[in-house]
Protein backbone atom coordinates (compact mmCIF):
# COMPACT_ATOMS: atom_id res chain seq x y z
CA UNK A 1 0.00 0.00 0.00
CA UNK A 2 2.50 2.61 1.03
CA UNK A 3 4.52 1.48 -2.82
CA UNK A 4 1.35 2.10 -4.18
CA UNK A 5 1.48 6.00 -2.54
CA UNK A 6 4.87 6.15 -3.72
CA UNK A 7 4.49 5.13 -7.01
CA UNK A 8 1.50 7.49 -7.77
CA UNK A 9 3.32 10.24 -6.46
CA UNK A 10 5.47 10.20 -9.09
CA UNK A 11 3.01 9.52 -12.30
CA UNK A 12 2.85 12.33 -14.71
CA UNK A 13 -1.40 11.46 -15.09
CA UNK A 14 -1.86 12.04 -11.13
CA UNK A 15 -4.73 13.96 -11.52
CA UNK A 16 -6.29 11.59 -14.07
CA UNK A 17 -6.33 11.24 -17.51
CA UNK A 18 -9.52 11.77 -19.89
CA UNK A 19 -11.07 9.45 -22.89
CA UNK A 20 -14.06 8.82 -24.60
CA UNK A 21 -14.29 6.73 -27.57
CA UNK A 22 -15.35 8.24 -31.16
CA UNK A 23 -16.00 4.94 -32.61
CA UNK A 24 -13.32 6.30 -35.17
CA UNK A 25 -11.95 2.62 -35.60
CA UNK A 26 -8.23 3.41 -35.75
CA UNK A 27 -6.74 0.83 -32.91
CA UNK A 28 -8.37 -1.98 -34.94
CA UNK A 29 -6.45 -1.31 -38.21
CA UNK A 30 -2.82 0.20 -39.43
CA UNK A 31 -0.03 -1.33 -39.48
CA UNK A 32 0.64 -4.69 -38.70
CA UNK A 33 0.05 -5.64 -35.13
CA UNK A 34 -0.99 -8.14 -32.82
CA UNK A 35 -4.78 -8.67 -30.68
CA UNK A 36 -3.54 -11.14 -28.26
CA UNK A 37 -6.57 -13.20 -27.14
CA UNK A 38 -6.16 -15.72 -24.43
CA UNK A 39 -7.76 -19.21 -24.37
CA UNK A 40 -10.29 -18.31 -21.48
CA UNK A 41 -11.26 -15.46 -24.09
CA UNK A 42 -11.24 -17.66 -27.38
CA UNK A 43 -13.49 -19.88 -25.17
CA UNK A 44 -15.72 -16.84 -24.84
CA UNK A 45 -15.29 -15.94 -28.18
CA UNK A 46 -16.33 -19.69 -29.70
CA UNK A 47 -19.57 -19.43 -27.46
CA UNK A 48 -20.39 -16.11 -28.83
CA UNK A 49 -19.66 -17.41 -32.28
CA UNK A 50 -21.14 -20.22 -31.44
CA UNK A 51 -18.56 -22.47 -33.33
CA UNK A 52 -16.41 -24.90 -31.39
CA UNK A 53 -12.42 -23.12 -29.86
CA UNK A 54 -11.07 -25.22 -32.44
CA UNK A 55 -12.73 -23.58 -35.16
CA UNK A 56 -12.49 -20.26 -33.42
CA UNK A 57 -8.64 -20.79 -33.95
CA UNK A 58 -8.83 -21.78 -37.43
CA UNK A 59 -10.86 -19.13 -38.54
CA UNK A 60 -9.72 -16.33 -36.63
CA UNK A 61 -6.68 -16.69 -34.76
CA UNK A 62 -3.12 -17.26 -35.64
CA UNK A 63 -0.63 -18.64 -33.21
CA UNK A 64 2.71 -16.43 -32.68
CA UNK A 65 5.36 -17.16 -30.28
CA UNK A 66 3.28 -19.69 -28.21
CA UNK A 67 0.35 -17.37 -28.32
CA UNK A 68 -2.61 -16.40 -29.94
CA UNK A 69 -3.47 -13.14 -31.69
CA UNK A 70 -6.93 -12.33 -33.69
CA UNK A 71 -6.21 -12.23 -37.36
CA UNK A 72 -5.53 -9.32 -39.74
CA UNK A 73 -7.21 -8.53 -43.72
CA UNK A 74 -4.90 -6.20 -45.57
CA UNK A 75 -7.68 -3.70 -47.34
CA UNK A 76 -6.97 -3.29 -50.66
CA UNK A 77 -7.58 -0.02 -51.13
CA UNK A 78 -5.72 1.58 -48.27
CA UNK A 79 -2.65 -1.00 -47.38
CA UNK A 80 -4.44 -1.36 -43.92
CA UNK A 81 -4.33 -4.59 -41.57
CA UNK A 82 -7.71 -4.38 -40.40
CA UNK A 83 -8.42 -6.69 -37.43
CA UNK A 84 -10.50 -9.63 -38.69
CA UNK A 85 -13.31 -8.45 -36.73
CA UNK A 86 -13.56 -4.73 -37.75
CA UNK A 87 -17.35 -3.86 -39.13
CA UNK A 88 -17.53 -0.67 -41.36
CA UNK A 89 -21.29 1.30 -41.80
CA UNK A 90 -21.07 2.78 -45.16
CA UNK A 91 -20.93 6.43 -45.39
CA UNK A 92 -24.45 8.05 -44.97
CA UNK A 93 -25.40 11.87 -46.74
CA UNK A 94 -27.02 13.61 -44.27
CA UNK A 95 -28.98 16.77 -45.12
CA UNK A 96 -27.75 19.33 -48.38
CA UNK A 97 -26.00 16.19 -49.11
CA UNK A 98 -23.37 16.73 -46.64
CA UNK A 99 -21.02 13.42 -46.05
CA UNK A 100 -21.19 12.05 -42.73
CA UNK A 101 -17.95 10.37 -41.66
CA UNK A 102 -18.71 6.21 -41.43
CA UNK A 103 -18.77 4.64 -38.39
CA UNK A 104 -16.40 1.65 -37.54
CA UNK A 105 -17.14 -0.96 -35.02
CA UNK A 106 -16.42 -4.51 -34.00
CA UNK A 107 -18.16 -7.54 -34.52
CA UNK A 108 -17.38 -9.00 -31.25
CA UNK A 109 -17.84 -6.46 -28.90
CA UNK A 110 -19.06 -8.08 -26.00
CA UNK A 111 -16.26 -10.64 -26.35
CA UNK A 112 -13.40 -8.81 -27.56
CA UNK A 113 -10.19 -9.41 -25.64
CA UNK A 114 -8.80 -7.68 -22.53
CA UNK A 115 -6.39 -6.22 -24.79
CA UNK A 116 -9.21 -4.11 -26.72
CA UNK A 117 -11.04 -3.66 -22.95
CA UNK A 118 -8.40 -1.65 -21.55
CA UNK A 119 -7.15 0.64 -24.40
CA UNK A 120 -5.59 3.20 -24.34
CA UNK A 121 -4.36 2.93 -20.57
CA UNK A 122 -1.71 0.04 -21.23
CA UNK A 123 1.72 0.59 -19.75
CA UNK A 124 3.61 2.14 -22.91
CA UNK A 125 1.09 4.55 -23.38
CA UNK A 126 1.24 5.60 -19.73
CA UNK A 127 5.03 5.38 -19.50
CA UNK A 128 5.84 8.94 -20.21
CA UNK A 129 2.78 12.20 -21.43
CA UNK A 130 4.73 12.26 -24.70
CA UNK A 131 4.08 8.74 -25.20
CA UNK A 132 0.87 9.34 -24.58
CA UNK A 133 0.37 12.07 -26.58
CA UNK A 134 1.48 10.15 -29.18
CA UNK A 135 -1.00 7.40 -28.87
CA UNK A 136 -3.61 10.34 -29.28
CA UNK A 137 -2.75 11.70 -32.49
CA UNK A 138 -4.35 8.51 -33.94
CA UNK A 139 -7.00 7.70 -30.92
CA UNK A 140 -8.51 11.15 -31.01
CA UNK A 141 -10.94 9.69 -28.22
CA UNK A 142 -7.74 10.27 -26.02
CA UNK A 143 -7.80 13.63 -23.86
CA UNK A 144 -11.24 14.46 -24.10
CA UNK A 145 -14.47 13.20 -22.20
CA UNK A 146 -14.79 10.83 -19.43
CA UNK A 147 -12.11 11.26 -16.49
CA UNK A 148 -10.53 8.60 -14.87
CA UNK A 149 -8.70 8.66 -11.61
CA UNK A 150 -4.78 6.95 -11.28
CA UNK A 151 -6.84 4.28 -9.08
CA UNK A 152 -8.78 3.77 -11.94
CA UNK A 153 -6.50 4.07 -14.85
CA UNK A 154 -4.17 1.65 -12.71
CA UNK A 155 -6.59 -0.87 -12.25
CA UNK A 156 -7.35 -0.93 -16.20
CA UNK A 157 -3.49 -1.26 -16.54
CA UNK A 158 -2.89 -3.72 -14.75
CA UNK A 159 -6.09 -6.44 -15.39
CA UNK A 160 -5.64 -9.73 -15.94
CA UNK A 161 -9.29 -10.02 -16.58
CA UNK A 162 -12.56 -8.15 -18.07
CA UNK A 163 -12.62 -5.16 -16.19
CA UNK A 164 -16.03 -3.53 -15.15
CA UNK A 165 -17.32 -0.65 -16.99
CA UNK A 166 -14.45 -0.78 -19.55
CA UNK A 167 -13.03 2.18 -21.03
CA UNK A 168 -14.27 1.45 -24.45
CA UNK A 169 -17.72 0.94 -23.50
CA UNK A 170 -20.44 4.06 -23.42
CA UNK A 171 -20.03 5.64 -19.82
CA UNK A 172 -22.93 4.80 -17.62
CA UNK A 173 -25.46 7.57 -16.30
CA UNK A 174 -25.34 8.45 -12.81
S1 LIG B 1 -11.49 -7.38 -31.48
FE1 LIG B 1 -12.80 -5.66 -31.93
S2 LIG B 1 -12.06 -3.99 -30.63
FE2 LIG B 1 -10.44 -5.55 -30.72
S3 LIG B 1 -9.09 -4.91 -32.41
FE3 LIG B 1 -10.61 -6.34 -33.25
S4 LIG B 1 -12.28 -5.04 -34.02
FE4 LIG B 1 -11.02 -3.78 -32.62
S1 LIG C 1 -10.35 3.74 -28.90
FE1 LIG C 1 -9.57 5.56 -29.95
S2 LIG C 1 -8.78 4.84 -31.92
FE2 LIG C 1 -10.08 3.23 -31.06
S3 LIG C 1 -12.11 3.58 -31.95
FE3 LIG C 1 -12.06 4.66 -29.98
S4 LIG C 1 -11.40 6.75 -30.45
FE4 LIG C 1 -10.90 5.49 -32.24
Amino acid sequence: MKLDVLDAEKTWYQEGLQFTCSQCGNCCTGGPGYVWISKEEIVRLAEYLKITPEETVEKYCRKVAGQFSLKENRDPATGNYDCVFLTTEPAARGAGDKVVQSKRGCSIYPVRPLQCRTWPFWSENLANESNWNRAAKRCHGMNHGRKFTIEKIHALRDAKDWPDNPPTSAPKSK
